[in-house]
């Protein structure tokens, strides 16, 4: 499948790769399924996506503060948050050809089971469709199905010297329970009042047996979360100003296309939620999520309550009355924005003629988000390096910016439209005596004489502005 703009999920993978976004897990090795690993593009990238959340989510709102915890936690944050008794898959084995399939997207995947939630039916109803509709295996087509069997999604490991059950801790699954669990200290600390919200950015870890799309489905992954507390009244008000401020981040903070981009309700709600919604990216694969909005309402503060024996009611400095704050969730994984930014930006542009085509392949990401600003680019060799390295220091004080003497201009050019790079500045000889250099433009490939000393300022304006 193609997105709007030609594009493929292995063109993008191949992209990536040679350039340096992304690249397989411990490639040399054979990789490890499902794990990749970001260079030096892709962590520019990342962190760039990060750190614009973070402006917006926590930065710019006087009533939001952040925090940073820890992977590992007491193994009770997650039997209170119910994650060790129902966070599961549920898997069913071929006993003919011995692979491993999840009930849901057998389902869903089968020509019996179009448009239809599998989720939906439980557990039972899952068995006896596949039972029923005589729904065949994908690997080898016999129908010939073990019953379900729930498999954990929390990778385990050991603390300790000994492997018994006591030591067990977990990788977490997400990073919200460190918000739930320090809710008394965050609002202790920082003096808020609710309504606040507290964000987070960190990794987490799930034990999916199902291949992904590239980084679409990986078994680590990064999320920003943030967790609003605030009032049972006000709260499905909250969750609408969530669910919309997460639609605003992506079109006008990443750049993203709006329409590209749409919601999607859940079809089930856990027992305690009052609302949850989706936001999908139209992937080359199709829409797939990559945040949510989730209307929680008292079940994390209250549970913890339950299984810590320690109160988690909040005092309101006005009226005195003591109540569990109700929690608004707005959740989005970190490589999958990523993976959304790129798939967004790829075109492809015909700068030849029908016959002779000359394709140009230009990432056109937002400059404020873009891995490199400015490229430096000495016309030539010759004469012009000690300059042009004088350009360099000046301007990668300000922006993260490359250096590049190599090739032709042309193809140089080329190089940063294919990496996303908005600005190149070439130095030519010209520039040793008026001090100017000619700015190039990515996306309209416009030129402009600029002076040195104004090069900083205009950098700015254009990649803020
Ligand atoms: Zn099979």
């Amino acid at each position: 499948m193609k997105n709007k703009n030609n594009l493929t999920m292995e063109k993008l993978k191949a992209l990536c790769n040679n350039r340096g976004f992304i690249f397989a897990g411990s490639e040399i090795y054979g990789g490890l399924a499902n794990t990749w690993d970001y260079g030096p593009l892709g962590v520019e990238l990342k962190n760039n996506i990060k750190r614009e959340w973070w402006k917006f989510f926590v930065q710019e709102d006087k009533n939001s503060v952040g925090m940073d915890g820890g992977i590992l936690m007491n193994p009770n944050v997650w039997v209170a948050s119910g994650h060790v008794a129902g966070f599961s898959d549920p898997l069913m084995d071929c006993k003919d050809c011995k692979t491993r399939h999840r009930a849901d997207h057998l389902i869903e995947n089968s020509k019996q089971g179009k448009g239809i939630n599998a989720e939906a039916l439980g557990e039972k109803g899952m068995e006896s469709f596949v039972t029923d509709n005589g729904v065949t295996c994908p690997n080898c087509g016999k129908h010939n199905w073990t019953g379900i069997r729930q498999f954990s999604l929390m990778f385990k490991t050991q603390r300790g010297v000994t492997d018994d059950s006591t030591s067990t801790v977990y990788l977490r699954p997400e990073t919200a329970q460190s918000q739930f669990v320090n809710f008394l200290n965050l609002q202790r600390a920082s003096r808020l009042k609710v309504p606040f919200g507290v964000g987070q950015i960190g990794k987490a870890f799930r034990n999916e047996i199902t291949p992904g799309n590239f980084t679409f489905r990986t078994i680590e992954f990064e999320q920003l979360e943030y967790q609003l507390f605030t009032k049972e009244s006000s709260s499905l008000n909250d969750y609408e100003v969530f669910k919309n401020k997460a639609m605003q981040f992506y079109i006008e903070r990443l750049g993203i296309d709006k329409k590209e981009l749409r919601f999607k309700d859940h079809a089930v709600l856990c027992h305690y939620a009052k609302a949850a919604v989706d936001a999908e990216y139209n992937f080359p694969f199709g829409f797939g999520e990559i945040g949510g909005t989730h209307h929680r309402g008292q079940h994390d503060l209250g549970s913890h309550a339950q299984h810590s024996g320690k109160s988690m009611e909040y005092t309101c400095p006005i009226t005195n009355e003591k109540f569990i704050p109700t929690v608004v969730e707005s959740s989005h994984g970190a490589d999958r924005l990523v993976l959304a930014v790129l798939s967004d930006a790829y075109h492809e542009e015909n700068l030849g003629t029908e016959e002779t085509p000359d394709i140009r392949i230009v990432l056109k990401i937002k400059p404020s988000i873009a891995p490199y600003k400015v490229a430096v680019l000495p016309l030539q060799k010759k004469g012009l390096s000690e300059k042009s390295d004088e350009v360099f220091s000046l301007l990668s004080k300000h922006f993260m910016a490359t250096y590049d003497d190599a090739a032709s201009i042309g193809k140089r050019y080329r190089r940063q439209d294919e990496i996303g790079t908005p600005f190149c500045i070439t130095i030519d000889y010209e520039t040793l005596e008026d001090n100017a250099v000619t700015i190039r433009y990515r996306d309209t490939m416009e030129q402009e004489r600029i002076k040195i000393d104004d090069l900083v300022n205009k950098l700015y304006k254009a990649i803020t502005g």
